[in-house]
């Protein structure tokens, strides 16, 4: 058994090493990108070891919190207080951010591409040259890769490969209008059109010459696919997967709802059980001591796990030379996303923490530092969980029964940093799309992003970039091209950072909070009995 003493010198180690991995790991994978690719591994070894824990320690630690309960009923309690919480702080998170967004506007200025109605121009093969003049953004290489060249007079588009100033070479030339023949896609290349027993390409014929082009942005590969997803369907998805039909492939692909649906039901059967139940519950409590500990175990080797995630994404992204001119496009968006969260996570978690939890923020926050350390490395708040709880919990003296409660649920449904992104990026996309579209952004159809962005948030796992892909229910619900998405793909990683930040603190605020009301509520529960 380690004194507490020096428990707190190991977690004071932990801690250093920890911000030493991040503050080397941040000009390491920006300045040697291709060897910081290389110790990408040492962080894949911790986050897959982090993962490995989620499932047990959700699992173990809900049915002994459930049963340490001791009335069923509390559960009920907890569960409205936890509720309204988490639904209020994402609403105020989301109005932080469409507040920011409609002042700072900075969408306004940004183009999605160019348009030119009157240009005239040449093709050769899969090459399109202008007849005079040049690209607006000529020379940049901001348009090859996500990026489509249209030939508006032909009706046909191909992705662009190349580009120059006064030109561009796409891959292969696509066109919407084939009718309704059977197509055989190829992954990489044109399609193809099965035509009296034989594959003929679907590569459309191009004339030489013609007037009207514009360069458009293309429908993200993450995204393709996931068109079809609405507000309705995404609600239906939340409720029905809510109930596993198998709970050991909801373990095995670590989808935690499901899973807290069944450890909740296990865990109040056995409180029904009382004694005939002992052994069970024994036996739970004991393994979620042994996997508590081996949280712990965990931490000693997490400097070097975070130091490979840190450096090896930023070394993925190219390094700073890579990523900077990215940042730099985007910059207003992204200092728009970060001052929102900067807010949220600043001024509003802390007053209600203050006020309804009755903590000192700085202390709370401090006792949750590698908690939040590691949800900015990972990216994930599933996989940063088992280190919440034991923020919270050991750190921060919030008992188990709430802990095990609030912060798996809030680690799939509350989401106030995705939720706040969310309604920047739809509005950021809104206006840099209202002036090619001729719109314009109602008030009704903030209300209605406020509304789907909060959904959004809950519907997207706790995972890296999960929020990008929900984004389409946002866009669909206010008829904005989801293609817009594309603009802001290339900093959304790092933004992902920040935000899953946010989330986790916005968690483990909620469990102080929720554990201070509980405790206020008690005696006069119990003086009314
Ligand atoms: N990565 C975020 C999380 O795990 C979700 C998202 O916004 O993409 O909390």
């Amino acid at each position: 058994m380690q004194s507490p003493k020096s428990e707190t010198n190991a977690s004071r180690r932990i801690m250093t090493g920890i911000i030493l991995a991040i503050v080397i790991g941040i000009p390491l994978g920006g300045l040697a990108p291709d060897f910081s690719k290389q110790i990408y591994v040492l962080g894949e070894l911790f986050l897959r070891a982090l993962k490995m824990i989620v499932v047990p320690l959700v699992m173990t630690s809900m049915i002994v919190g459930i049963t340490g309960l001791g009335d069923i009923r509390k559960l009920g309690s907890i569960g409205w207080r936890t509720m309204v919480f988490y639904m209020a702080t994402t609403g105020m998170a989301v109005l932080v951010g469409l507040i920011l967004v409609n002042i700072i506007r900075p969408g306004v200025g940004v183009t999605p591409g160019e348009n030119h109605t009157d240009a005239a121009y040449t093709v050769a093969g899969r090459t399109v040259t202008l007849a005079s003049g040049e690209w607006n953004r000529a020379g940049s290489s901001q348009y090859s890769g996500d990026y489509v060249l249209r030939l508006d007079d032909q009706d046909v588009y191909g992705e662009i490969a190349d580009i120059t100033p006064r030109g561009a070479t796409v891959r292969y030339w696509e066109t919407d209008d084939i009718g309704d023949e059977p197509r055989v896609a190829t992954v990489d290349g044109p399609a193809f059109l099965w035509r009296d027993g034989r594959l003929v390409s679907a590569e459309p014929a191009v004339r030489s010459s013609g007037v009207g082009l514009r360069i458009d942005v293309a429908i993200a590969g993450r995204i393709e696919g996931k068109e079809g997803r609405t507000f309705g369907s995404t609600l239906k998805d939340v409720v029905i997967g809510m109930v596993p039909s198998n709970i050991f492939a909801s373990m095995a692909n670590m989808e935690v709802l499901p899973l807290i649906v069944f450890s909740l039901l296990l865990g109040a059967v056995l409180s029904v059980l009382g004694d005939s139940a002992k052994v069970a519950v024994d036996v739970f409590t004991a393994l979620n001591e042994a996997i508590m500990r081996l949280v712990h175990w965990l931490m000693v080797v997490a400097p070097f796990g975070i130091l490979g995630l840190v450096a090896g994404r930023i070394g993925n992204a190219g390094g700073f030379a890579g990523f900077l001119p990215e940042l730099v496009a985007v910059g207003k968006y992204s200092l728009t996303v970060v001052l929102g969260l900067g807010i949220h996570a600043l001024v509003t978690l802390p007053a209600l923490l203050y006020f309804l939890g009755r903590r000192s923020p700085v202390k709370y926050a401090t006792g949750m530092a590698k908690a939040l350390m590691n949800a900015f490395s990972t990216a994930s708040s599933s996989a940063t969980l088992p280190l919440t709880m034991e923020g919270v919990e050991k750190q921060n003296g919030v008992s188990n029964r709430t802990a095990s409660f609030v912060l798996p649920l809030g680690a799939t449904i509350n989401m106030d940093g995705t939720a706040l992104y969310e309604s920047v990026a739809a509005m950021f996309i809104a206006q840099v799309y209202a002036p090619v579209l001729g719109i314009e952004i109602t008030m009704a159809q903030q209300v209605v992003i406020f509304l789907t962005a909060t959904l959004a948030a809950i519907g997207a796992a706790g995972i890296p970039e999960a929020g990008l892909v929900t984004m389409v229910i946002v866009l669909k619900a206010v008829d904005l091209p989801i293609e817009g998405i594309t603009l802001i793909l290339a900093v959304d990683w790092l933004l992902d950072r920040f935000r899953t930040t946010v989330n986790v603190w916005g968690d483990s605020v909620g469990a102080g909070i929720i554990e201070t009301l509980e405790g206020r509520a008690e005696p006069t529960q119990d003086a009314a009995a």
